[in-house]
């Protein structure tokens, strides 16, 4: 059966260069890179190499990127590091309602730990409003934490605002950039981030790994004792393989950022024309401030987990969010978040297009699509009673 991958934003397929890149770290460079000897320094090097592609493209030092195990280690270790070396300072956190649950949990742990943490709403479009930032800092806050961009309905936040107005009161700013890194451009200094999350598998590289920036002379603990490895914020033995492929995942990116991000975008734009010709389709999320790649839609009485099985039965993959909480019931917290009632955040889908998709795989989805929602809500009773014309 023809096959079409529309859920990039929970993986992306590992490109072919950056398996072959890999290869050699597999077999003959084996090395442990915190070994004195040729072996060793074989595969510190290609850490090295890959540490100052992902640094260029933040605008970073290398010896201010930390390779951990990917964006969830990152969101915990920005947390819980800059909480536990700052808490003589403060004890209050400000984040937002619709973070990932890499950010969210991290922030309800301490919560129980006795820490005050402040969720800030969003409007409708998903966007976190600076002023509301700026009135929830108070004496004791010591980190600011909004992602860069939503993994469920693609808004892109205003961190330049968000991260200045942290910069003013001298508070560190950190931003889960997992969805971002390596799609659209992020500069460390311009969004004035302290802590930035990236994971691999989300831009072509291979998964379980991942990093997080950290800039220089930030106070920061490390939450996992042994060695001395990645400037002693992050013992163990580093993934050099992982690693290797994550770093020429981010060069090749860099070289096609552009060229990709308006093709998707291109993409997008047509197919979130089509769909909202549906009757009943809207869509989530801001209408320009949003990633290049994420469409997210409500279809009126048609339940979601119905769309993305009998989707999956014709060979199209979508989903209704993220997927590592998929095993979770009940409605989106990101879709509740911005305002959508149960019934719409349980009729909602994510959509989320790659490099590889082509114009002629979306007007198959397209045709599949309408099929789907039509026969969908011919079983629906709901959708039988106050369809237009009934009684
Ligand atoms: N943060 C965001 C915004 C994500 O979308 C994800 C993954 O879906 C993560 C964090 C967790 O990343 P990882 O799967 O590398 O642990």
């Amino acid at each position: 059966m023809k096959r079409i991958y529309l859920d990039n934003a929970a993986s992306t397929p590992t490109r072919p260069e950056v398996i072959e890149a890999m290869q050699p770290y597999f077999k003959n460079c084996f090395g442990n890179p915190s070994s004195l000897h040729f072996f060793g320094k074989e595969t510190s090097n290609a850490l090295n190499d890959a540490r100052s592609k992902i640094a260029q493209m933040l605008g970073a030092r290398d010896e201010e990127i930390i390779f951990l195990s990917g964006g969830t280690e990152s969101d915990n270790l920005a947390i819980f590091g800059t909480a536990y070396a700052n808490r003589d300072k403060g004890r209050h956190i400000i984040t937002s309602k619709i973070e990932h649950s890499a950010v969210l949990e991290p922030c309800r742990f301490l919560e129980r730990e006795g820490w005050k943490i402040t969720y800030l709403p969003v409007g409708r479009d998903g966007m976190v409003d600076p002023a509301d930032v700026k009135e929830a800092i108070c004496n004791d806050t010591i980190l600011i934490s909004i992602m860069h961009a939503n993994n469920e309905i693609g808004t892109i936040q205003p961190l330049n605002e968000i991260g200045l107005i942290a910069k003013e009161n001298d508070i560190y700013f950190h931003t889960d950039a997992v969805q971002t890194f390596s799609h659209i451009p992020a500069k460390a200094d311009e969004y004035h981030v302290d802590l930035l999350s990236f994971s691999s598998h989300k831009f072509y590289g291979p998964k379980g790994v991942g990093g997080l920036y950290v800039r220089k002379g930030t106070a920061i603990s490390p939450y996992l004792y042994g060695g001395t490895q990645e400037f002693r914020l992050r013992p163990g033995t580093e993934n050099v393989p992982g690693i290797v492929g994550m770093g020429k995942a981010a060069q090749m990116s860099m070289l096609e950022m552009d060229a990709q991000r308006s093709y998707i975008a291109s993409l997008r734009d047509k197919l979130v024309k089509s769909l909202l010709d549906i009757d009943g389709v809207r869509l989530n999320g801001h209408s320009t401030q949003r990633l290049p790649n994420n469409i997210n839609i409500t279809v009126d009485y048609v339940d979601s987990e119905a769309m993305i099985i009998n989707l999956d039965f014709k060979g199209i993959a979508v989903s209704s969010g993220a997927a590592c909480v998929s095993a979770m019931k009940g409605p989106s917290h990101v879709l509740t978040a911005i305002g959508l009632s149960y019934e719409e955040a349980r009729s909602s889908i994510r959509i989320t297009l790659g490099r590889d998709n082509t114009e002629e795989e979306l007007s198959y989805f397209l045709d599949v699509f309408k099929d789907v929602v039509n026969n969908l809500r011919d079983m629906s009773p709901v959708f039988q009673e106050r369809r237009p014309g009934s009684r």
